[in-house]
Parts: C-alpha cells; structure tokens; sequence
C-alpha cells in the first residue's frame, strides 16, 4: 500500500507543511552534517538525542496519517505505508521484516545517511543510521500502540563501514 504525499503550503505564514505538519527540506549531505556535529559533542550524548528525535518526529507522522487513513487497517498495510514514506520522504530504502510486538527485523538496501557518508568522508568503524534506528522505533510503536522509548534499535551492518546493506534489530525494552 502507497503512502499518499499530502503536502500544502501556508501562505499566510509561508510555512511547508507535510501532513499537517511543518517541515523544512535538507539534501543528504546537511542532514550528514547534521549527524557530525551531533557526533562531535563530548559532553553530552548527541547521537541518543539524534535517535530520539526522529522517533517523536516519525512516530507523530506516521500517527496522524493512520488517523486520516482509516483504509490502512492491517499490520501488512501499516508497514507498507511506513516503507513507502521512508522512500517518499527521500530517506532510502527501508523493509520490515518478522514484525511483532516484541520486535522486527530491518534491512536497508539504499540508506541516504549512509550511502553520503561514505562518499564524504569514507567508512566509518561504526554504524551511521541513527535517523533510521529513530524512524524504525517509531513505526513499530505507532503499530503497536506503544509509548515513546518502547524499543530498542541496533544497527549491526552499515552502508558507510562498507557493507552492502544497513541491517537493523528491534526488540522490546
Ligand atoms: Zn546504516
């Protein structure tokens, strides 16, 4: 099932909106600054926040358009449109796999903040897709009716250390 772009602008205000809600458009290679900096503070955990925002963001998303969308009714429906918004966002490629309540199994053939990372500023030791882990805890809670900070997201293989895909894990904290 398609997710269904819904966006309008508010001239009055001259605001974007994204269903409903206002949105800025950044290219992959801001939103990789974006990820740097984050990384770079030593005195606080930037990442964890990074991670977090993207599953209050993703998670109101994906909410507000389950409202709107009472056609998308089943659990291979809701994941489908999750994927498909992934995509339409222009965040990459994104499948679910093994979905439960207690977790799921994630691959990401085409990651935006992977894939730019490596071309920017080659492999990294450690996993980049720390907007993704966020998006992925926030569709697995929106699914199941869960409260923010619900899931666990690992990241185990990343396009920017060099493998071929990014692979994730979800499991119920
Ligand atoms: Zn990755």
């Amino acid at each position: 099932m398609k997710y269904i772009f819904e966006r309008e602008f508010d001239k009055d205000n001259n605001i974007m909106k994204i269903g409903g809600k206002a949105a800025i458009g950044h290219c992959q290679y801001y939103n990789t600054l974006i990820l740097k900096t984050m990384e770079s503070f030593g005195y606080v955990d930037g990442l964890k926040i990074f991670e977090e925002v993207a599953e209050d963001v993703n998670k109101e998303s994906l909410e507000k358009y389950l409202k709107k969308h009472p056609e998308v009714k089943n659990l291979k429906d809701k994941i489908s449109v999750a994927e498909d918004m992934y995509r339409t966002l222009g965040f990459g490629l994104i499948e679910f796999s093994d979905v439960g309540e207690e977790g799921a199994k994630v691959i990401a053939p085409v990651s935006h903040f992977a894939l730019t990372w490596k071309k920017r500023w080659g492999k990294r030791s450690s996993p980049s897709c720390y907007f993704t882990k966020g998006y992925i805890a926030g569709v697995i809670s929106v699914i199941f009716d869960k409260p923010l900070g619900s899931y666990e997201v690992k990241e185990f293989d990343c396009i920017s250390m060099g493998d071929r895909i990014c692979r994730f894990e979800v499991r119920r904290i």
